[in-house]
């Protein structure tokens, strides 16, 4: 049995990022940049109006209550065609370019017309720069705006959109297959016979699965019997990555690994310190047409869950490039708390702020790993090490938020 680390960088020493492809902006959220994102304009493009009003000198306007001749009116998508002098000012609307020879903008609620062609300032004093961004403020030409391993999230859609991004190059995303172990599974639709129990974790791998993945193919139940077994797994292996549960434990009826390993997938792990999710496998088969990651997650749900949380993730995250990273918080316990055993345990919790903005985690009455139920008032997971154990109340602990 190995730790956690360790297999973790199992992960992270076998598993190759995937291919780049070139998409649209638009349909790129959620996707890992495979290529740094540069701008080909400044932002803003020129000296910018923040505000519907005038542009003037502000020379002009030391004191309150100047009156300036209007020489022309700038909107949004116009170019300048005069330059301010002293006693002139130009009507302008937001976003538009500031006329050479101005220098501040001046709100329209503060200003009152005295003519067709004439207006009052009623304010005075105001700085260069008032109401004006500067060209090139928020983005020079040329400049990173992310980098390679970056993920893209909606705002960041926005900004690749106005600096010339309109197709970026990212990592491939993997198609995931899903095959379900048991002679006790049956299907959601279906009424458990005596023995039976619906099959839980296959849809909610193809709910997890469904963001990380280019398609997700869930190839539905197989039962503990070999040939029933290799037929499935071999239409899996025609996918990049394929999860299966069930069948990887110390039963008669486990004949997962076996059947993986005369599928020709060589085995990078099996067992590992964490509970729930112990008798987790890992390997991989290479082909000259493809590779194919494979876990054979533990029965359990909560097992597969953890087990998906921390592992599978850590793998996705090196098939769009990345290292494996835990992504933990810190929070504090909100009761005291202990775990059994030898493993690092990952115990359902539900975290919320306090009223001084502390994480607090609350550990929930969990029956083990196929207590699926108790996740359900869960929005974590708190990483407890066997070591540390017990946990008095207030103890600092890293969360997996769900
Ligand atoms: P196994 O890893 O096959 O020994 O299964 C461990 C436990 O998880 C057993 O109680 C199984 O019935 C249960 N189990 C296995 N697969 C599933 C599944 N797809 N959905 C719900 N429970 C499962
Ligand atoms: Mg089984």
């Amino acid at each position: 049995m190995i730790s956690i680390d360790e297999a973790l960088n199992r992960i992270g020493g076998n598993v190759r990022p995937m291919q780049c492809e070139l998409i649209p902006c638009a349909q790129a959220v959620g996707r890992v940049l495979a290529e740094a994102a540069l701008s080909d304009i400044d932002s803003p493009p020129h000296d910018k109006s923040m505000m519907d009003g005038f542009a003037v000198r502000s020379q002009d306007i030391e004191q309150p209550f100047a009156t300036l001749r209007v020489v022309e009116t700038i909107t949004a998508g116009n170019v300048p065609q005069k330059t301010i002098h002293s006693g002139e000012a130009a009507r302008i609307m937001t976003g538009a370019p500031v006329p050479p020879g101005a220098d501040s903008i001046v709100m329209v609620e503060h200003t009152t017309m005295q003519g067709p062609e004439v207006v009052r300032i009623d304010v005075g004093g105001l700085k260069p720069g008032h109401h004006l961004m500067r060209r090139a403020e928020s983005i020079r030409t040329g400049d990173s705006l992310f980098d390679v391993g970056h993920c893209l999230r909606p705002h960041d859609i926005g900004v690749l959109a106005e600096t010339g991004n309109a197709t970026v190059q990212v990592f491939r995303q993997p198609s995931i297959a899903i095959l379900a172990t048991g002679n006790e599974l049956v299907d959601a639709i279906a009424r458990p016979d005596a023995g039976q129990i619906r099959n839980s974790n296959g849809p909610m791998l193809e709910a997890l699965a469904k963001s990380h993945a280019t398609s997700v193919t869930n190839l539905g139940i197989a039962t503990d019997d070999v040939q029933a077994l290799k037929a499935k797994i071999d239409s899996g292996l025609s996918h990049d990555l394929l999860l299966l549960t069930g069948g990887v434990s110390a039963g008669i009826a486990d004949l997962v690994p076996d059947t993986l390993k005369a599928a020709g997938v060589s085995e990078i792990f099996h067992k590992v310190e964490i509970k729930p999710g112990k008798p987790i496998w890992f390997g991989v088969r290479e082909t000259a047409e493809r590779t194919t990651y494979v876990f054979g997650l533990p029965g359990n749900p909560v097992s597969t869950l953890v087990c998906f949380e921390i592992f599978v993730k850590a793998c996705l995250q090196c098939l769009s490039g990345g290292k494996p990273q835990r992504t933990h918080q810190m929070a504090v316990l909100g009761n005291k708390h202990s775990v059994r055993g030898p493993r690092t345990t990952y115990w359902p919790v539900h975290v919320q702020t306090d009223q001084t903005g502390t994480l607090v985690a609350e550990p929930l009455n969990w029956k083990g790993s196929s207590d699926l139920n108790c996740l359900s008032r869960a929005n974590a997971l708190a990483c407890l090490g066997a070591r540390e154990t017990p946990f008095p109340i207030g103890s600092s602990v890293s969360v997996v938020m769900l």
